[in-house]
Order: C-alpha cells, then structure tokens, then sequence
C-alpha cells in the first residue's frame, strides 16, 4: 500500500492514501432510526475533513437506509422499491456535500443514474482526477441498479478507483460472533476471513459486497461511527473494529 506524505499533527503518518469510507443512512441519526439529524452529519463531516486534512484521498460512499430502504418495503415493487432507494442515497450524498462545503473542503457529488442539475454522472476516471486534486468524491445512487445495494457499490467503486481499504462505520465497534445486544457471551473479531464473514452470515456487508472484496483482495475495516475522532484513528493504522481480509 502507497502512503501519503501527510503527517499526524500528533504524530504518526496514515496508513492509507486513498479510502473509501462507507456510511449507512443510519449515520445521519444517532437516536432515531430514520430521518435526518444536522449535528449528528455535521459531527461526521468534522471527522471526515481531519482526515482529509493528513493528506489522505477521501472517496464517500452513502446509503439511504435512514430515508427509504426498498429491500425491505413489501408492499411497493421491489424494482421500483430500489430506484427509490437509491434516490434516498442522492438526497443524503447532497446533506453530506454541504455539510463538508460548512467545513471548506472541495466535493463532487457523482451519481450513478443521471441527474445533472444535481450532480456529476459517475465516471470512473473523472472521479480519480477528483480525488487526485484534493477533492473529497461523494457516490451517490448506489451501483444505479436495482436488487443491490450500497455496501456493493462501496466494494465496486472501492475496486474501481484502486482504494486501498474500505471502512465501514456502523453503529457498533466491529463484527461479533453474535449479537451483543441478545448474547451475553458475544465476543468481537479483531481480524475476520472473508470467508467466516460468508459462512457464518456475519451481517458486516451483503454477501455480493463480500464477495467482490474476497475476489479482489480488497480489506474492510469495521468501526463505530460515533466514538469521536474513530475515522482518523483507523486511518492512522489503530487497531480498533474488526478488519476483514
Ligand atoms: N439500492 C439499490 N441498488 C444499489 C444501492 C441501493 O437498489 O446499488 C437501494 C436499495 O433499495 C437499498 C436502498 O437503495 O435498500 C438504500 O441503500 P442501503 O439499504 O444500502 O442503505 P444503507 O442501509 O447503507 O443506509
């Protein structure tokens, strides 16, 4: 892996010149499950622009989950259901663009169905050129197509622009061998095979996502979300979460 040349104010250099950070619709809201909380994103963005700061390529990519999630709504077609899904993730990727602009760090929205009064169409090398100049690169609308979902287009377009490592921030602080909430005895993973993420359904991304990740070599790192200054430290190479390779 190529290393930046930024330094840490505090030391150390980070581990990775280019990430790709995923965010599910749920870290727009703390509380709730849906919706949108302004200090919550404006929380996110502070951390992302630290990083941002140290040198490192940022590329975003966000779900909708918090807005509309139509893998799970029974009652629409599931086609459809996506399409609106994948709107949900414009609408978040545009949040996410101001509330890094409030931080004066330069975005492109990129997405993947077209809507050009809005937003840049997603071209590859176009969101290279981005993140090569300093741009923090934002994919909106999922892989643009319908029965996938956001942790695909995290791995596709993590592959497409040769990131160095997917993080994937959640609400908890790595992958479990059960859910910590239910079992007692549940024990997290420091470090996961891809293989045991399948196997055993451990839920840290859909099986299509981990799948592309294995063929390819790509590594994920799951974290929490919100514990303070969490992105920073796992780009400066902290052993927090769980790292699945
Ligand atoms: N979606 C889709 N294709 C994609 C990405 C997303 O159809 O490539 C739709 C799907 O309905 C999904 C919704 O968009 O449920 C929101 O994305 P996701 O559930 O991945 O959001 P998250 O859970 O990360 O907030």
């Amino acid at each position: 892996m190529t290393k930046p040349k930024g330094e840490s104010p505090k030391g150390g250099s980070p581990k990775f010149k280019r990430i790709l950070l995923k965010l599910s619709g749920e870290a727009f809201v703390k509380k709730a499950c849906f919706g949108i909380e302004p200090d919550v994103i404006a929380g996110v963005a502070e951390e992302i622009r630290e990083v941002h700061d140290l040198g490192v390529e940022v590329a975003l990519v966000i779900g909708g989950g918090n807005i509309f999630r139509g893998s799970r709504e029974t009652w629409i077609d599931r086609a459809t259901a996506d399409y609106i899904g994948m709107l949900a993730t414009v609408i978040n990727a545009l949040i996410l663009q101001s509330a890094l602009e409030k931080e004066k760090i330069f975005t492109r929205v990129l997405t993947a169905i077209q809507m050009e009064q809005l937003a840049e169409p997603y071209i590859r090398r176009r969101a290279i050129r981005h993140l090569e100049k300093g741009r923090v690169v934002i994919f909106g609308g999922g892989t643009g197509n319908p029965y996938f979902s956001t942790d695909t287009a995290a791995a596709l377009r993590a592959m497409e622009i040769h990131a160095d490592v997917i993080l994937k921030g959640t609400k908890v602080d790595g992958v479990y061998s059960a859910d910590p909430m239910k079992e007692k005895g549940a024990t997290r993973f420091k470090e996961l095979p891809y293989i045991d993420v399948l196997q055993k359904k451990l839920g840290v991304m859909d099986a299509t996502a981990i799948s592309l990740c294995m063929d390819n070599s790509l590594p994920i790192i799951v974290f929490d979300l919100f514990q303070r200054g969490n992105i920073k430290r796992v780009v400066l190479g902290e052993k927090i979460g769980t790292q699945v390779r």
